[in-house]
């Protein structure tokens, strides 16, 4: 495994790496994590720049290779202007290109659901990584809900 922790914060070399953070990271909750997916654009690359308010809910990606913009785990095709607060998702390296991972935890006793939601980021520069945001959206299918990432 690659997931190493420095001072306060974790790094490691893939995205399984993040995965396994959050499998740490819940590994004494009773709702631990069990599903995840990585993020890739239409184009197949998986780097992304990603502007986000935690405040409301809202996670725009967009692709370094392609330059194409997608708005995650939204439902609806309209794309929504982005508020005000919204910011870059930015390294502790100052750098701001990532991989994005979804991890999901179910109900207890529904593995197919996604209860919790975690937005997972690694920096590809200097392999920074953690969680950048989380949030509870109570679905039925986690593989419906990590497909809108
Ligand atoms: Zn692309
Ligand atoms: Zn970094």
């Amino acid at each position: 495994m690659a997931l190493r922790r420095q001072g306060d914060y974790w790094y490691g070399e893939t995205p399984t790496d993040v995965w396994e953070y959050f499998v740490w990271w819940t590994r004494n909750s009773c709702e631990p994590v069990k599903h995840w997916r990585q993020a890739v654009c239409e184009c197949g690359s998986g780097v992304f720049e990603l502007l986000m308010s935690a405040e409301e809910g809202f996670h725009e990606r967009t692709c370094v290779e392609c330059g194409a913009v997608h708005q995650m785990l939204r439902e609806g095709a309209r794309p929504r202007k982005s508020p005000e607060d919204a910011g870059p998702a930015v390294c502790i390296c100052n750098h701001d290109e990532f991989e994005i991972v979804g991890v999901t935890a179910p109900f207890q006793g529904d593995l197919h659901s996604a209860k919790w939601f975690y937005l997972g980021l690694r920096c590809i520069h200097c392999g920074c990584l953690g969680c950048y945001d989380d949030w509870i959206p109570r679905y039925l299918d986690y593989k419906l809900y990590l497909a809108m990432l």
